[in-house]
């Protein structure tokens, strides 16, 4: 049996602050804690009947993950120009997928820890056929095209609550209690980690069980920015229309062609934050 592994950082265990992830050092200490979580729920897939594992390293520049220290028996999907965003290398042969360190939407919960969606500089919220999601939901959206069912997720309380209210179906490893954006009641990591082990080991023994979550065609995206400038220059694409001064819709026959829609339109967005040629030396 073939699963994907998609991380994140923001949900793994020991993660309080945006501060760990920016200052270099601190950095440093949260890439070791981000692969031991991933290696934890590496494991716990073995242990539950895995056979073939690819993670793909979905968070800030996609390199996080430290290749030299990450379960010899998983393949990496490292770097940042992709097409496919955090699921970069997922396709129909897979059998489930696992959500390792994600966080909840922004505007979700109150407390969600470093709540944001996919691009806390430009994306204020994320809709699909006129509904909120947040990553863990568009992902799910994305891996049903391929007929992949979301088994398992790993992150702090208020994100597990957000993704059971759609997706009531995947085990859950609660890593930290959300306190604030930017505050939580953590676990030792090694504690954490025996529960990502164990209940990635469960959801993978029962993968067999779970239905992949398909959205039929056509898919229409709505996405508010947190600056109008950002979203006028997504316009730049003829499919995209502004139907407000910082929010966009544009509508794709499906849910993967969509998906790569939003990305290109995030990426637009981004590069617009402070005018698009601003930082280009060319
Ligand atoms: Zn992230």
């Amino acid at each position: 049996m073939k699963f994907f592994i998609s991380a994140d950082m923001e949900g793994i265990s020991g993660v309080a602050t945006n501060q760990q992830l920016k200052t270099p050092s601190e950095y440093q200490r949260f890439r070791k804690l981000m692969t031991a979580d991933v290696n934890a729920a590496i494991e716990g897939a073995f242990n539950g009947g895995a056979t073939e594992i690819v993670v793909a390293d979905g968070h800030g520049n996609m390199s996080n993950i430290i290749i030299e220290e990450l379960d010899k028996r998983a393949r990496l999907v490292s770097g940042n120009n992709r097409v496919m965003c955090q699921l970069e290398g997922l396709d129909e042969t897979f059998d489930g997928i696992l959500f390792v360190g994600h966080h909840g939407r922004e505007g979700g919960s109150d407390v969600a820890v470093i709540s944001h969606s996919l691009a806390g500089i430009c994306v204020n919220e994320l809709k699909i056929n006129g509904h909120v999601v947040g990553e863990t939901e568009m992902n799910t959206y994305v891996a049903g095209s391929f007929g992949v069912p979301p088994v398992f997720i790993s992150g702090d309380d208020a994100y597990v609550r957000e993704v059971q209210e759609t997706l009531p179906q995947v085990e859950a490893a609660v890593t930290k209690r959300a306190v604030d954006r930017f505050a939580a009641e953590l676990l030792h990591p090694e504690v954490a980690q025996e529960i990502i082990r164990e209940k990635a080991e469960t959801a993978v023994k029962n993968a067999a069980n779970q239905k992949p979550v398909v959205l039929e065609g056509p898919i229409t995206f709505e996405i508010q920015f947190k600056g109008s400038q950002q979203a006028k220059m997504t316009t730049t694409i003829p499919s995209v229309e502004l139907i407000g001064p910082k929010s966009i819709r544009f509508t794709c026959d499906d849910m993967i062609t969509a998906y790569k829609h939003m990305w290109g339109c995030v990426i637009i967005a981004i590069t617009a934050t402070n005018g698009v040629l601003g930082s280009v030396n060319a």
